[in-house]
């Protein structure tokens, strides 16, 4: 019988987190897995930089999304 629902759903490899500009405070929602720099739209900053796999998040990080 199977009918407990405990079943551990495997987190994702990848996410999309949201991410604050260090520079001017506008929010970006970016993912973690860019192979693209992300740049803020505002201002110019540097706020992920491409990494390989995961990408190096350079701004402030508000949320983890699914
Ligand atoms: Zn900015």
């Amino acid at each position: 019988m199977t009918s407990k629902r405990n079943i551990m759903i495997p987190k994702p490899q990848s996410n999309f987190i949201s991410v604050q500009c260090p520079e001017c405070g506008e929010k970006r929602i970016i993912f973690t897995h860019t192979t693209t720099d992300i740049n803020c739209n505002s201002c110019g900053q540097a706020l992920a930089k491409k990494a390989g796999a995961k990408a190096n998040v350079l701004g402030k990080v508000q949320n983890i999304l699914d």
